[in-house]
C-alpha cells in the first residue's frame, strides 16, 4: 500500500527520547522516512531512538533542546535540513504532565504547563512552516490527548486539560492558515497510553481506573499509536486536514 509509506522523506519529532515520541520516530522510519529526533539535553533516550532507526537502514540525527525556546528548534530545524535534507514531515509530541488543585496551583506551575505543551507546539509548527511553506510541501501532526476535549474524572489538572484544548484549536488554526499553501495540520489525541508519564507518583492508583474506565478495559500501547500518526503523515490522508483524531479505545464514547 504506498499510499501509507513515507519512503525518502524526511520528519523531524520532538519528544523523541521516550514514550510515544519515541515509538513515533520509530515507525516513521519503518514507514520509510529519515529522522530528525529532538528532545530535552535531560532526555537519555535518544540514542535508543537513533540506533533502532538506523537498524532499520534508515538515517537518524538527534538534536537537544527546549521546545519552549524557538530559536533552539529553529536551529534544530537548520541542523536536520543540512544532515538529512528537507523536511516535509513533523509530529510535535513533546510534552509534560503533573497534577495540583487549581486553587492552590502556583502561577509557575501553570505557565510551565502552558509553554511547553502550547507554545511548545506553536513555536515548532512555527519553525518547520518556515521550511515547509516555500516548498508548498508538508504534513504536521501535533500530540494533544482526550484531556483537550475530556476532563479526566479525578486527576486535577486543569492547566494540562486546557493546554491540550488549546493544540486541539491551535491545529485547527494552522490548517486553516496554510490550507492553500500545500500543508496539512492535523492532531492526534491518544486515551490513557502505557508510558512513562503513566508512571508518575500522583498517577499510580489511578492506572486500574483507566482500565476499567477506558470502553476497550486497557490502557493503549505505543505501538497503537503509530498507524494513526503515520496515515495522517502519508499519501493516504492527503484530503484531511484540521481533524483531532482519537484514539482512545472508545473512551469518548462513555
Ligand atoms: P513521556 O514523558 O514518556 O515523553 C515526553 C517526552 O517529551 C520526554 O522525552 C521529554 O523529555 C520530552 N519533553 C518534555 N518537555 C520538553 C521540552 N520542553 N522540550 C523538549 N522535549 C520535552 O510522555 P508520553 O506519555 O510519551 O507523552 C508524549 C505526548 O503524548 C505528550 O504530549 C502527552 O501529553 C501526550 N499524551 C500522553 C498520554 C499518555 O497516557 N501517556 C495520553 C494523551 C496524550
Amino acid at each position: 500500500m504506498d499510499i501509507f509509506s513515507l519512503t525518502n522523506k524526511v520528519a523531524f519529532v520532538t519528544g523523541a527520547g521516550s514514550g510515544i515520541g519515541q515509538r513515533l520516530a520509530i515507525g516513521i522510519a519503518e514507514a520509510g522516512a529519515d529522522v530528525a529526533a529532538f528532545d530535552m539535553p535531560s532526555s537519555t533516550g535518544l540514542a535508543e531512538t537513533a540506533a533502532a532507526i538506523e537498524a532499520l537502514g534508515r538515517r537518524c540525527v538527534t538534536l537537544q533542546g527546549d521546545v519552549t525556546r524557538g530559536d533552539t528548534v529553529a536551529a534544530a530545524i537548520a541542523t536536520a535540513e543540512r544532515d538529512l535534507g528537507p523536511i516535509e514531515l513533523a509530529v510535535n509530541c513533546a510534552g509534560i504532565a503533573n497534577a495540583a488543585p487549581a486553587e492552590e496551583m502556583p502561577l509557575e506551575q501553570w505557565q510551565r504547563m502552558m509553554d511547553v505543551n502550547l507554545t511548545g507546539v506553536f513555536l515548532c509548527a512555527q519553525a518547520e512552516s518556515r521550511v515547509m511553506l516555500p516548498r508548498k510541501r508538508g504534513a504536521i501532526v501535533n500530540i494533544a490527548s482526550m484531556s483537550g476535549s475530556i476532563v479526566n474524572r479525578g486527576i486535577l489538572q486543569a492547566h494540562y486539560n486546557t493546554s491540550k484544548a488549546g493544540v486541539v484549536h491551535l491545529t485547527k488554526s494552522l490548517a486553516m492558515e496554510w490550507v492553500g499553501q500545500g500543508i496539512r495540520v492535523n492532531s492526534v489525541s491518544p486515551g490513557y497510553t502505557s508510558t512513562p508519564m503513566n508512571l508518575r507518583p500522583e498517577v499510580a492508583e489511578q492506572v486500574k481506573r483507566f482500565e476499567s474506565e477506558t470502553p476497550m478495559a486497557r490502557m493503549a500501547e505505543v505501538d497503537e499509536m503509530v498507524g494513526p500518526v503515520v496515515f495522517l503523515l502519508s499519501p493516504a490522508a492527503s484530503f484531511v486536514t484540521g481533524i483531532d483524531l482519537l484514539v482512545d479505545g472508545g473512551f469518548e464514547c462513555w
